[in-house]
């Protein structure tokens, strides 16, 4: 309903904007026919008619905005308050289970289990509110001269036991020029970054998940961490958009995995924090894709 709403609202300031356009553009050609002879109005008339027409222009395109900004503060809000309600009524469920029946030591622990992974869940959405919340108030970061190896093996070893992956389905290699892969940041921002790449990566691959994972040395001043996967793809002009914050695709996929959007912006704040850059590539939608992290090196500075 409320969807409903707020597009025919649209609709209506578009059309209002359009109408309004329509009519000044009409208005001040008539004018400017009727007073072609008197120059210095005629000059002023032109004037006044660019003016009137930028003004409408810039408040229609400022209005989209404003009005595609709330629906996306919409859906986080309730992306947020599933991702917090789930967990905690499955834990709910699971305590008033153990607590009323008699219940073997079996499925004891499997309950047991269960609820630890739904605390997982749950401290993972809050630490991800927390941290794009700390992203746009522009924190500073504390930075240690770190192997960019080590937090991205980390990272692999973490994600492997969260989802429970057979050991050939997430493969990491290293192809560097002889010198380590040193770089100056915070070892928990950028774990945060590639940690979240490699879930989305988990998260949007349909049925078979096969991953690659390298880190390499583009040249002396710079590295690069790929995290290619054969998952839904991106459409092209998705490609971009992904990383702002709270966007996620449309689709029918995505309507069965659920998100906050703000991982990319996540990884995309850190990355920058860090004087480096991220970008998505994909052939298109069912062909994978292949998320690249570039990042100064600190030895050669
Ligand atoms: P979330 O996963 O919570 O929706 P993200 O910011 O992590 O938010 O991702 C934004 C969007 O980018 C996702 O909703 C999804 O549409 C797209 N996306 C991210 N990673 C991948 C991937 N590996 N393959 C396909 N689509 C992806």
């Amino acid at each position: 309903m409320a969807v409903s709403a707020r597009r025919k609202s649209i609709a209506f300031f578009i059309t209002l904007g359009s109408c309004l356009v329509a009519l000044a553009v009409a208005l001040n050609v008539g004018w400017i026919i009727l007073n072609w002879r008197e120059v210095a109005v005629l000059v002023f008339g032109i004037i006044f008619f660019v003016v009137i027409i930028v003004g409408l222009v810039l408040n229609t395109t400022f209005l989209i905005r404003e009005i595609r900004r709330n629906e996306q503060h919409d859906a986080f809000i309730n992306a947020v308050t599933h991702e917090l309600k789930t967990p905690v009524t499955s834990t709910r469920l699971y305590l008033q289970t153990l607590k009323t029946r008699d219940v073997t030591e079996e499925q004891r622990q499997h309950f047991y289990d269960v609820m630890l992974a739904d605390s997982d869940r749950l401290l993972m959405t809050v630490e991800q509110v927390l941290r794009a919340g700390r992203s746009s108030a522009g924190r500073r970061i504390q930075r240690t001269n770190l192997d960019l190896t080590e937090i991205v093996k980390e990272c692999v070893g973490v994600v492997r036991t969260r989802y429970n992956l057979e050991p050939g389905t997430v493969s990491y290699t290293e192809s560097l020029d002889g010198h380590a892969a040193r770089v100056l940041g915070d070892a928990d921002e950028l774990s945060a970054a590639v940690s979240n790449l490699l879930d989305n990566a988990v998260k949007y691959s349909d049925k078979e998940v096969q991953l690659s994972v390298q880190v390499a040395a583009i040249d002396k001043n710079r590295l690069a961490v790929r995290i290619r996967d054969r998952g839904i793809g991106i459409p092209a002009a998705q490609l971009k958009r992904i990383f702002k914050r709270f966007y996620r695709a449309p689709g029918r996929f995505m309507a069965r995995v659920k998100g906050t959007g703000l991982g990319l912006y996540i990884v995309r704040s850190v990355v920058e924090k860090h004087g480096g850059r991220v970008f998505a590539e994909s052939e298109g939608p069912g062909q994978g894709s292949t998320f690249t992290i570039q990042l100064p090196r600190a030895d050669t500075k």
